[in-house]
């Protein structure tokens, strides 16, 4: 099998997303797997996304302020109730 893209040279790989061959020159390592250049692009956008930035932030804010309504909550009903 050749690379996609130099059709001389020999595939180390084939992407297994679009199943073309991939050279060295082309070929993109991520978690293990040889990607061909425009979908390594895509990947790494994607996983980009999902780790770090905004969201992220946020949704562990709203995890530590739910944590602590909920503890406020069990307090507060515990004194009503006159457990403690
Ligand atoms: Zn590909
Ligand atoms: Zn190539």
């Amino acid at each position: 099998m050749k690379c996609y893209v130099h059709k001389d040279a020999d595939a180390v790989g084939v992407c297994p997303t679009c199943k073309q061959g991939i050279c060295g020159v082309c070929a993109n390592k991520i978690d293990g797997n040889l990607y061909c250049k425009n979908d390594a692009v895509n990947i790494r956008a994607r996983s980009q996304k999902k780790k770090g930035g905004l969201p992220v932030l946020l949704e562990l804010l709203i995890d530590v302020a739910i944590a602590a309504i909920m503890t406020i909550i069990i307090y507060a009903l515990a004194l009503w109730l006159g457990w403690l």
